[in-house]
């Protein structure tokens, strides 16, 4: 069955899999069971254009485990998708959620298109199709999906709303990441890039025993995740040096105005249209001179080719999947400190935990109740990678891991087989 998966994302996946569960003692059942998904299901998605032309879309949702509870998962609109990355990611959202100790299994699923090449009717009769077309496997209690890359809070409202139509009544915790109106959680669209930071700051403390103030950052992305990370760590007093969009990044020693930035891509503008910058690539942004590094927008940019001239002292993988297992050895033997994703992003899918909660019960938390938990568990969750980490001489990234994967791997056997 691997070979229905075989691509460069899952065959990095299943690499760092293997080494973690090196270090564990995993059953061997239960390791060829995590190493491919529980259930797949590829889905048609013929769409009507605005043209009266009818275009059929591939659509995808994976569900890597169901032990802890319901699948969770974002769902991803990008030209490249694959099933093989969308296993991986779903993989990847597995340890994520034992790590963070959450009842869910890990999930992803998405559509193979370039959403900025549809109209916003366009947009709505996909996300409905596919709603449509996962429907069997999905539901509060089964798989809630979330945004991912190229998806947002209109997006879930459009897939609560097709899924509580065909079940008849009003469904908000089938989705997470919706609009506040329509059950949607307070913090939740800042809540992966607030999570990052949150962690930046503790890694500078207990690491490097530094404060953020006037440290540099470099932001490879500058969506949802970008945004919001750059917002809190200028906030804490990072100075924001670099950043980029899908086009281009920009680059300005002594600091780039975020809110200005912001604006621009929210008026639907590109990055590099700000002038008080020089231009740069994404690749040269990469290597630039800084503290710390943020990817925060496709998987593997950090290769083998560009690992040796990284020239920063921290990487902060906002990104799922952003370092290669090639580069993350050099990144160790080079001494560079890797936050690793399942970590370091762990914020949104943590945020979506309290509002799939408060959509369960109908009782609806504060902003700063949500920033004080989310806050709470990140530092929790840090600490304990962190001395994981020191207890069994291992890198961040493999500490992070190893607790993810021992989370569903006792359960799994606790839970024993079915028949
Ligand atoms: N797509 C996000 C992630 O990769 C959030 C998932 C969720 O909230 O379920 O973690």
């Amino acid at each position: 069955m691997q070979e229905l998966f075989k691509s460069p994302a899952f065959d990095n996946a299943i690499a760092q899999f293997e080494r973690a569960c090196d270090k564990l003692a995993v059953e061997d059942w239960i390791k060829e069971r995590l190493r491919l998904p529980q259930r797949t299901l590829i889905v048609s998605c013929p769409v009507r254009m605005d043209n009266g032309e009818i275009r059929v879309f591939t659509g995808y949702r994976v569900q890597h485990n169901l032990t802890l509870g319901p699948c969770k998962g974002g769902v991803r609109y990008h030209p490249d998708l694959d099933m093989g990355e969308v296993a991986a990611l779903a993989m990847s959202m597995s340890w994520k959620c034992g790590l963070a100790e959450l009842p869910f299994g890990g999930a992803k699923g998405g559509v193979s298109v370039n959403p900025m090449e549809l109209s916003l009717p366009e947009l709505e009769r996909l996300t409905r199709r596919y709603t449509a077309e996962i429907l069997p496997i999905i539901g509060p209690n089964k798989d809630i999906p979330a945004p991912d890359m190229g998806t947002n809070p209109q997006i879930m409202a459009w897939m609560m709303d097709t899924y509580s139509m065909t079940e008849g009544y009003t469904t908000p915790a089938v989705v997470t990441g919706k609009p506040v109106l329509i059950g949607g959680s307070l913090g939740r669209e800042e809540a992966t890039g607030f999570g990052v930071a949150y962690v930046v700051e503790d890694a500078l403390k207990h690491i490097f025993e530094k404060s953020p103030e006037g440290l540099r950052v470099a932001i490879q992305g500058f969506g949802n995740v970008g945004t919001h990370t750059a917002i809190k760590l200028s906030e804490m007093g990072c100075i924001i040096v670099a950043v980029s969009d899908v086009y281009g990044g920009i680059y300005n020693p002594k600091g780039l105005p975020v809110p200005q930035l912001i604006e621009l891509v929210q008026n639907r503008r590109r990055i590099q249209e700000f002038k008080e910058a020089e231009k740069i690539t994404n690749e040269e942004l990469l290597t630039l001179e800084c503290d710390i590094l943020i990817p925060a927008a496709v998987g593997r940019v950090i290769t083998k080719e560009n690992a040796p001239k990284l020239n920063c002292r921290l990487v902060v993988e906002a990104a799922n999947g952003p370092t290669t297992t090639e580069a993350d050895d050099i990144l160790e033997e080079r001494g560079i400190t890797v936050i690793p994703d399942i970590l370091a992003n762990a914020g949104g899918l943590i945020v979506s935990y309290f509002e799939w909660v408060q959509g369960l019960q109908e009782y609806y938390w504060s902003k700063e109740m949500v920033f004080a938990e989310l806050k709470k568990r990140m530092q929790l969750m840090f600490q304990k990678v962190l001395k994981c980490s020191k207890d069994k001489a291992v890198s961040l990234r493999m500490a992070a891991l190893m607790l993810g994967i021992k989370q569903v791997a006792e359960a799994k056997k606790l839970r024993g087989l079915y028949p």
